[in-house]
């Protein structure tokens, strides 16, 4: 999403854009598999923060609504719990709409959960207010730089943000029930991250959310698509199947990259979307990412299934019993716990849809597990293990679930595979500690002519961050050329 929006900007701006990449289409973690002969989301599919393709769009004198069918939905995700010992369990829908939620918490919690609830919203967004513009527009921020950018009420609207304190301690402030402690927590895993590690400033994932999430007509895919065909139309070309294995520095200065097999491309500037892990340190600004700081990975099953017994939405989380043990296991153990939580996307669920009753349909299951990838693939009897015990947990959530034909299972050592010298890692750096999103890179690299896009730099993962990053990387460059030395800020919504 770094490179394509990057390009998309580039190109706008009349430059001359070549868009190397080493797989056979776009969309990079945003891919798409086939299973049981349909083609199948493999990656993101959670899409939020439409406004910044509005703006991608809108800047190019398009309206984004031309080029992607976006449905907003109602309901948010389906939860479910597997019964616990004293037989507690239960299944609760948010939706769009903030009271409807409410009424769903105070129907499944009570009252006092229901409230707590609307004041959990209240503080997501204005952590949110606060952190949109100063942060996520911006260049490469620093504490002294937003406390700047937010004016004379900077420093305690910073407070407010709650860097200080983890996620999980922060929404024991709000939530009594351990349940929706769980459900909220899981919003650090949007960037890769533990609760229990992750800074209390994520809860503005919640905020993020209610503010809209769409199901893309076609398939989340089709973003990078759109995309691809703005920076086209605009004169970009593409090479695919085309590694990129070195950037050529000469006299101090970036003058091209050079390809697998030889061939060299020369370049005024190059904008890298791979992990910043793989770069030398000639060219890298900051160190490499070290295996113990990294994001979560994942194991993804992707498949054509019949399912029955459980009414699922488009986004399903299927939550395990003992959240902490997870965590604990992926970044302290790195393995993976007995029982983990497993999000299902059926894509064929949600608004808009008119998928036949009985018919197989298209899911993703994922279960987080550590970044390990470069040390080899999960062995096979784990790995079917792995799935019998997700399986497991969604039958006793009351989904049956039978595979038309073999899924298209992706471990980290296949994503390491795919996204180089990642170790699996799908989110970068983990945004761990009060520091954790400082520590990311800007939009330059170490060297002139070298700009940085994508996950692994600010102002993070996801689509609509690297999206934006990927913006950022342009407006830096163009800059640049144009002699203007000053802060590259992004207008935010
Ligand atoms: C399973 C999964 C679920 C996710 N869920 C969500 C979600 O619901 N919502 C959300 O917002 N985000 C989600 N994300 C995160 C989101 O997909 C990513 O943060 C975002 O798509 C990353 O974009 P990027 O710009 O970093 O580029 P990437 O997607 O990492 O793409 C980089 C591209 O560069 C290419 N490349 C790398 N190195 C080279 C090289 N040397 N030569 C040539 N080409 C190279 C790669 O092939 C790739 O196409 C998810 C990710 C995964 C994998």
């Amino acid at each position: 999403m770094g490179g394509l929006s990057a390009a998309a900007d580039l190109s706008r701006a009349g430059l001359d854009v070549t868009v190397v990449e080493r797989a056979a289409s776009v969309g990079g973690k945003m891919r798409r598999v086939e299973s049981g002969g349909l083609a199948i989301d493999a990656g993101p599919t959670v899409f939020t923060m439409r406004w910044i393709f509005d703006g991608l769009f809108g800047d190019a004198g398009q309206r984004l609504e031309d080029h992607i069918g976006l449905i907003p939905a109602e309901t948010l995700a389906r939860h479910a719990w597997q019964p616990d010992r004293s037989g507690r369990g239960g299944n609760l829908d948010l939706f769009a709409d903030v009271n409807r939620s409410a009424e769903a918490i105070g129907d499944f919690a009570g009252a006092a959960e229901a409230r707590a609830y609307l004041d959990f919203c209240a503080r997501s967004a204005d952590i949110y207010r606060t952190l949109a513009a100063s942060f996520i527009a911006a260049e490469r921020p620093s504490i002294p730089g937003l406390v700047a950018r937010l004016g004379p009420f900077g420093i305690p609207a910073l407070m407010r943000t709650v860097p200080m304190r983890t996620l999980w301690g922060a929404l024991g402030d709000h939530f009594k029930d351990q349940r929706l402690r769980q459900l909220f927590g899981r919003y650090s895993t949007y960037v890769g991250a533990s609760p229990w590690a992750a800074p209390a400033t994520l809860m503005l994932i919640a905020h993020v959310e209610q503010e809209g999430v769409w199901l893309v007509r076609g398939g989340i895919h089709e973003v990078a698509r759109a995309i691809a065909g703005l920076a086209e139309r605009q004169g970009a070309r593409f090479r695919f199947g085309a590694q990129m294995d070195r950037i050529v520095v000469e006299a101090g200065r970036v003058t091209g990259v050079e390809l697998a097999g030889g061939e060299r491309l020369p370049a005024d500037a190059v904008v890298f979307n791979g992990d910043i892990s793989a770069l030398t340190d000639e060219v890298r600004p900051v160190p490499a990412t070290p295996p113990n700081k990294r994001s979560l990975s994942a194991v993804t099953w992707c498949m054509a299934a019949q399912t029955s017994g459980f009414d699922l939405a488009h986004h399903n989380v299927f939550f395990a019993e003992n959240y902490a043990a997870e965590f604990k296991a992926i970044f302290k153990n790195r393995s993976i716990t007995e029982t983990p939580t497993v999000y299902l996307c059926a894509q064929d669920r949600g608004e808009g849809s008119n998928h036949p009753a009985g018919a197989p349909e298209r899911l993703l299951a994922l279960i987080n597990a550590p970044a390990d990838g470069d040390r080899g693939p999960l062995p096979d009897h784990v790995m079917a293990d792995l799935a019998h015990r997700s399986v497991g947990l969604m039958q006793d959530c009351g989904l049956e679930l039978t595979a038309t034909d073999d899924p298209v299972v992706t471990d980290p050592a296949g994503f390491h595979a795919l996204f180089p010298a990642s170790g699996g890692a799908l989110y970068g750096r983990a945004n761990h500690g009060m520091m954790g999103s400082f520590a990311r890179a800007g939009a330059r690299g170490k060297v002139p002519g070298l700009y940085l896009a994508g996950g692994s730099v600010h102002p993070g993962p996801g689509i609509p961050m690297a999206t934006m990053s990927g913006r950022i990387a342009a407006a830096r460059l163009l800059a640049d050329f144009a002699g203007d030395r000053r802060t590259v800020m992004l207008p935010a919504g």
